[in-house]
């Protein structure tokens, strides 16, 4: 799908659920702008949903725009606010592949980790110790332009990031969460009608889910990064590229109403980050 008739279709979309639409940045890619766009409410709390950031999972871009109208309701009904950033690598999209068109890869590269021994890392390994975190500043341009506009805003009560695992061969999902496990169970167990869950299985760069389907991952994305600035509900969830597409983007409606959820039983504070 061409990112312009993406973006024209988004905006009718924005208009009838009457979301304010703002362009956050742009990019320079194949001799072209690519303007970056994110889509707000008001409300009490704030969701932030961010999509699209390897541009061969198609499924989270969709379902910001086929399921925005029900989306932007659920949440108002809630009195949580949106933030949405719909598609961010934009010429990863159109041209179907994994980074954007000069190859450089917008995942993974919010913060860094100082180890006792004063030596960086982009990740940790399960529960290898830190001395401090700090954010990162350089990266792909598509995360600079949106880790500037998220430092820019208050820390959200709940984030969601919506991906797709192009290597399972079989229709599956599975998360990366931080925090209390059981709500996470529970949410697994009302997706399994749409998709599986990927028990015990080898993702990216050998790890592994858990019996449940469920992974923590200190890895350095925006998850992560949300989860340090101090936002309580936080995950990264995955369809495989296996998975029909319409019942991908049912998962991510799931997940997305039950964000809204969590983030409506959130007091309006944020906790500050650690
Ligand atoms: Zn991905």
């Amino acid at each position: 799908m061409l990112y312009l008739d993406y973006l024209e279709q988004l905006h009718r979309a924005a208009r009838s659920a009457e979301l304010t639409e703002s362009v956050y940045g742009s990019v320079e890619e194949l001799g072209r702008p690519w303007p970056l766009l994110k889509l707000e409410s008001r409300g009490r709390v704030r969701l932030v949903i961010t999509a699209g950031f390897h541009g061969e999972e198609p499924a989270g871009p969709l379902t910001c725009l086929q399921h925005l109208q029900e989306i932007t309701a659920y949440a108002r009904a809630a009195d949580v606010g949106l933030t949405i950033y719909p598609c961010i690598n934009p010429s990863g999209f159109e041209g179907g592949h994994r980074y954007n068109a000069s190859g450089e890869q917008p995942n993974n590269d919010f913060l860094r980790y100082e180890l006792a021994s004063g030596a960086i890392k982009g990740e940790l390994a399960p529960g290898e110790p830190f001395a401090r975190w700090f954010l990162f500043d350089g990266g792909p341009k598509e995360t600079r332009a949106v880790r500037s506009d998220l430092e820019r805003s208050p820390t959200p009560h709940a984030a969601i990031d919506l991906h797709q695992d192009a290597w399972v061969r079989r229709p599956c999902h599975y998360a990366y969460i931080f925090g209390p496990r059981r709500p996470f169970e529970d949410l697994v167990r009302r997706t399994v009608p749409f998709a599986k869950a990927a028990v015990h299985l080898q993702v990216y760069e050998n790890k592994l889910t858990d019996a449940c389907g469920l992974i923590v991952d200190h890895d350095g994305s925006v998850s992560d990064y949300f989860r340090r600035r101090g936002t309580r509900w936080v995950v990264t969830l995955e369809t495989s590229t296996a998975t029909p597409l319409p019942r991908s983007t049912q998962v991510n409606l799931l997940w997305v109403k039950a964000f809204v959820d969590f983030a409506a039983g959130e007091p309006t504070l944020t906790p500050a980050s650690s």
